[in-house]
C-alpha cells in the first residue's frame, strides 16, 4: 500500500499506476455478523458505532469487468455507516446475502465482514475490461447509487431500478478502506480545487439534496420559493441552505444551538429558527401530537419571512413530520428522504388535502444527477460542509459523533491520505471561489 501512496504522492502517470502491484489484502473499517446482535435490548441512543465498527484486513476482490479499483484517499462519514454499526433498523448483512443470490459477481459481497462507507475521493488503479471511460491516474469522487444497468428499470430514472442499491450500504466494499471497488458508472471527476478529504464529503449528501430540492423528480423548487430547512447545518442540510440560496429562494433554517444558528447566518441564512431555545414539543405524549405547537411554528416562521414555507425538507420524520406536513404552505410540498427519529410517521390529513398539498419522497440521486451536482461543486458554486476530519482508526469515534448530534455539516476521514490538505491541483480556481467560503464549516468545527 506505501508503494500505491507513494506513486500517487509522486504524481505518478497512468501507466506507472497500472504497474505498481495491488496488494491482495487492504485495510478496511468493517461490522462483522458475529457482533449484529451485540445491541440487542438497547435503546437507538445508547447503541455505540465505536464498539460495532471495527477495523480490520479484508482481501480485494476479483475485478468485475465494468469496475474499478480505487486507491481511497479519503471518506467521509454518513448516517447509513452511522444506521449500519447499530445494526437498525435491521443489520446490513441481509442486503449482502440478496446481492450474493444475484450474480457471480455478486456473491463476492455476501462475506461475514462488511466493509463500510458510501462516499470516497481517490485515484483509479485499474479499470476492468468494459470500462471505456476512465483509467488509471484519473482523480476521482465516487456516489453511491449502484445500479444493474442491463435490468429495464435502470433506464429511465436509475433510482427507480427494481435493483437499485447504496453502495457500501446495501452493497459490500465501500469506501472507508484504503481501496475500494466500485462500478464505473460511479466515478465522478473529482474537484481539482479540492483537498482530498474537502472532495470526499460531498457527493451522498450533496446528491441527495441537489435530487431533493432542485431535480424535477423531487420538490423542483423554483426562484423565491421560501424552504424551511430541518437540521439546516447537517449533511443534507448544509447542503440544502447553499442551493435555496443560489436559486433565489429564502431558506429558513431550524438548528439546535446557537453556535450552529451562527454558522447558518454565516452561510447567509438569514431566517434562522434555533429549535432547542425555542423548546417546540411537538408530541406532548409518546402518542399524541399537539396542534398549538404546529401552529406556534407557523407563526414563527411568518414572523421571520412574513409568510409560509412552499416547500419543507424534511428527513427528521416521526418528530417533525406531523408539524412539517402543518406549516407547508397551501399547494406546498414536504420532501422526505428519511426518517432519522422513526419511521412510523403521523400526520393530520385534512392539512394536507383540504390546503392541496403534497407529499414527494426523494431517495439518493441518479447518476446525471449526481454528476450535475458534483459539477457544481467542481465550479465554486457549491462549496464542501466539512467540519471535522479523523483518521480511518478512529471511524468509530466520528461515527459516534454523527449518532449523538454532536458534530455540524460532514466528517471526513482520512485513508490513505497522510494528513489534512493534500490533494489540491488547482491552487489558483481555490483562491478564485475563496478559502473563507470552503472552509466556512471547518473554521467552526474541531
Ligand atoms: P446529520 O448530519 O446528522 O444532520 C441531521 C440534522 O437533523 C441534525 O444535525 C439535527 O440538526 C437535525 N435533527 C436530528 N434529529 C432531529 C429531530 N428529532 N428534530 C429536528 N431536527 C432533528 O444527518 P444527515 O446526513 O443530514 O442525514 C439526515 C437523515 O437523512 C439520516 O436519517 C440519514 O440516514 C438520511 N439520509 C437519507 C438519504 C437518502 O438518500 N435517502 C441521504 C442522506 C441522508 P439540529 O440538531 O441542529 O436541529
Amino acid at each position: 500500500m506505501q508503494q500505491i501512496l507513494e506513486a500517487i504522492q509522486a504524481g505518478a502517470s497512468g501507466d506507472e499506476l497500472a504497474a505498481v502491484p495491488l496488494p491482495e489484502s487492504y485495510r478496511a473499517v468493517v461490522v462483522r455478523k458475529e457482533d449484529q446482535s451485540m445491541f440487542e435490548g438497547m435503546e437507538s441512543e445508547d447503541k455505540d458505532p465505536r464498539q460495532a465498527l471495527r477495523v480490520q484486513d479484508v482481501a480485494l476482490p476479483e475485478l468485475a469487468p465494468d469496475e474499478a479499483v480505487i486507491a481511497v484517499m479519503a471518506s467521509s462519514i454518513n448516517f447509513n455507516t452511522v444506521w449500519t454499526s447499530i445494526f437498525e433498523p435491521l443489520p446490513t448483512f441481509g442486503f449482502l446475502t440478496r446481492l450474493g443470490r444475484e450474480s457471480y459477481w455478486g456473491k463476492r459481497h455476501d462475506q461475514d465482514f462488511h466493509v463500510v462507507g458510501s462516499d470516497a475521493s481517490g485515484v483509479v488503479l485499474r479499470v476492468g475490461s468494459a470500462v471505456r471511460k476512465w483509467k488509471p491516474g484519473d482523480k476521482v469522487v465516487v456516489h453511491c447509487n449502484y445500479v444493474d444497468d442491463q435490468d429495464h428499470t435502470s433506464h429511465n430514472d436509475s433510482m427507480l431500478g427494481d435493483n437499485q442499491r447504496i453502495w457500501g450500504f446495501e452493497t459490500n466494499y465501500g469506501g472507508l478502506a484504503d481501496l475500494s471497488v466500485v462500478k464505473a458508472n460511479q466515478l465522478m471527476p473529482k474537484p481539482a480545487h479540492l483537498t482530498w478529504e474537502e472532495a470526499a464529503v460531498n457527493a451522498l449528501c450533496n446528491s441527495t439534496s441537489y435530487r431533493m430540492l432542485v431535480s424535477k423528480n423531487a420538490a423542483g423548487m423554483q426562484q423565491g420559493d421560501a424552504v424551511l430547512i430541518w437540521g439546516a447545518t447537517g449533511g443534507l442540510g448544509g447542503y440544502a441552505v447553499q442551493y435555496v440560496l443560489n436559486g433565489g429562494g429564502t431558506p429558513v433554517g431550524v438548528v439546535s444551538s446557537p453556535e450552529k444558528a451562527e454558522l447558518l447566518r454565516d452561510l447567509g441564512c438569514e431566517a434562522v429558527i434555533d429549535r432547542k431555545a425555542a423548546g417546540y414539543r411537538f408530541w406532548s405524549d409518546e402518542h399524541t401530537q399537539d396542534e398549538s405547537e404546529w401552529r406556534r411554528l407557523g407563526k414563527d416562521i411568518r414572523g421571520l419571512i412574513g409568510r409560509d414555507v412552499d416547500i419543507v425538507f424534511e428527513h427528521p420524520g416521526r418528530q417533525t413530520f406531523g408539524a412539517s406536513v402543518f406549516v407547508a404552505a397551501r399547494g406546498g410540498t414536504i420532501v422526505t428522504c428519511a426518517a432519522t427519529s422513526g419511521y412510523m410517521i403521523e400526520y393530520d390529513n385534512r392539512h394536507l388535502w383540504m390546503k392541496l398539498k403534497r407529499i414527494v419522497s426523494s431517495h439518493f440521486a441518479n447518476y446525471a444527477e449526481a454528476w450535475e451536482a458534483n459539477d457544481l461543486i467542481r465550479r465554486g458554486q457549491v462549496q464542501p460542509i466539512m467540519s471535522a476530519v479523523y483518521p480511518l482508526e478512529q471511524t468509530g469515534e466520528a461515527a459516534y459523533q454523527v449518532h449523538k448530534n454532536l458534530h455540524e455539516g460532514k466528517i471526513g476521514v482520512l485513508c490513505l491520505a497522510p494528513e489534512e490538505g493534500l490533494g489540491i491541483d488547482d491552487p489558483a480556481f481555490r483562491e478564485q471561489v475563496g478559502e473563507d467560503k470552503i472552509t466556512a464549516f471547518r473554521r467552526h468545527g474541531v
